[in-house]
């Protein structure tokens, strides 16, 4: 009998799943639904270069639909509710999905109004955020203005997706003011709730040492509780003050709104909580999460979705087979790191091992691993390709896949 598939949401995670299913079931074996709140699909990672001026928030944004094969329902809709007992969604305006098999991909929710005054006076005048398309074009006119002060770059709590992106802001802004010639005139801070830079000790090591070397200093343990966008301070929870001219924050995250509609669905965060190796939500067999709307423990990042992604669907036609899931997926994620002036790091990982020095094999040649290079400068700027015509469309990169490799890796001995 024909089964239902409905995918929750139609950013990176939901369209790659939709469209891998598409290609394994044809239209006689599986109807396929995407639901998405609306028909603009934004490549995320290229929102760190609009404020700089380096790519044009209009060419980072697609129809949805045009990202789905020919055969998947496209609802433009908000998700009101899961009913787990009912196996169904209900949308915005009472129409109802009922569903064989559910995928939870819609990501993860800004909610800078979490933050006291952050939102307030100053919102958008000398506060700001690059995580949505609004936010980092309204940044790339108060940049250019910028001649010199304070800037702050804040991580107002953890989880973010794509950690690294701040401190690739504050590798950019310093390129940048460099460029600009007002580096002299500014002070470059990064603020974090981390006790260092990254979520892991030897990438941090790094990333802290190029910190030092681009000027920019390092705020620890500190965690954002207010925003006084007047005064022009940062004040933190424990009641230290880090004063600002412009202060770009990325805000706390959450789970989407209707997860905590839906009883049994998600965490107190909203989060889907979902096994770590099979990607199965924990709320019920026929429910299966992925990218950055889970709780696994590994970075909310569009490559791990994207790994998540090859093993999900195979998961899924398991599932309605009646077959055993395979539990393979290992936490990888793979993250070109941009350091400025036109050179970044590389770095690969997973649950078990933390980002390591070494070489990265491609089917073009091996990349250097946490070490400032050209090669993988090009390599992020390449990616936005393959994103549109390779990794949306459900299409295998050649030599990157859902299992981290251990070869050219520097073990410790
Ligand atoms: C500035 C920035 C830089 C980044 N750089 C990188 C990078 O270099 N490398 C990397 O790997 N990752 C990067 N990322 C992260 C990456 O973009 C995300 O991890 C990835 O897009 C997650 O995919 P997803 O499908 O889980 O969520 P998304 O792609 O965000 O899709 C979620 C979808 O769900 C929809 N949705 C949510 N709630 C509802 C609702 N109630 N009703 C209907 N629709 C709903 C949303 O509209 C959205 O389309 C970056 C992110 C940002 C913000």
């Amino acid at each position: 009998m024909k089964k239902r598939i409905v995918i929750l949401g139609g950013g990176t995670g939901g369209t790659l799943t939709a469209n891998r299913l598409r290609k394994r079931f044809g239209p006689d074996e599986a109807e396929l639904h995407v639901v998405d709140r609306d028909d603009r699909h934004v490549y995320q990672p290229g929102l760190l270069f609009v404020p700089f001026g380096l790519a044009d928030p209009d060419e980072l944004v697609r129809p949805r639909r045009r990202q789905l094969r020919k055969g998947i329902e496209f609802h433009e809709s908000e998700v009101e509710a899961v009913e787990l007992d009912a196996d169904r969604v209900r949308l915005a305006g009472g129409v109802e999905l009922p569903y064989d098999a559910l995928v939870v991909a819609t990501g993860a929710r800004l909610l800078p109004e979490e933050t006291e005054g952050l939102t307030g006076d100053g919102w958008l005048e000398r506060v700001f955020t690059f995580y949505d398309v609004e936010g980092a074009t309204a940044l790339r006119e108060a940049l250019a203005r910028f001649d010199g002060g304070r800037l702050v770059v804040n991580i107002a709590d953890m989880p973010i997706k794509c950690p690294v992106a701040p401190i690739e802001f504050a590798f950019l802004a310093d390129w940048f003011l460099r460029e600009r010639g007002v580096r002299a005139k500014t002070e470059l801070v990064l603020s974090t709730p981390l006790d260092a830079c990254f979520t892991k000790p030897i990438a941090s090591k790094h990333l802290t040492h190029l910190l030092a070397e681009k000027e920019v200093e390092l705020v620890t343990e500190f965690s954002a509780g207010e925003v006084d966008g007047v005064g022009g301070k940062l004040i933190s929870y424990d009641g230290r003050e880090l004063p600002f001219d412009l202060l770009v924050t990325v805000p706390i995250h959450g789970g989407a709104a209707y997860v905590g509609r839906s009883p049994g669905l998600g965490d107190a965060l909203d989060w889907v909580p979902a096994d770590p190796h099979t990607l199965q939500a924990r709320a019920k067999e026929n429910v299966f999460a992925l990218g950055d709307a889970t709780d696994v423990p590994t970075s909310k990042a569009g490559s791990v979705t994207h790994f998540e992604g090859e093993l999900l669907d195979g998961n899924i036609a398991r599932f309605l087979a009646g077959a055993e899931l395979e539990a393979s997926f290992d936490g990888h994620a793979n993250c070109f790191v941009e350091t400025g002036f036109k050179k970044a790091l590389l770095i690969d990982f997973n649950y078990d091992t933390e980002p390591l020095p070494g070489r990265f094999p491609t089917a073009l040649g091996p990349l250097p691993l946490l070490r400032e290079s050209r090669v993988n400068h090009l390599g992020k700027l390449m990616f936005q390709w393959f994103y549109w015509h390779a990794l949306l469309p459900g299409r295998e990169l050649p030599g990157i896949g859902p299992a981290m490799p251990a070869a050219g890796k520097q073990y410790a001995a």
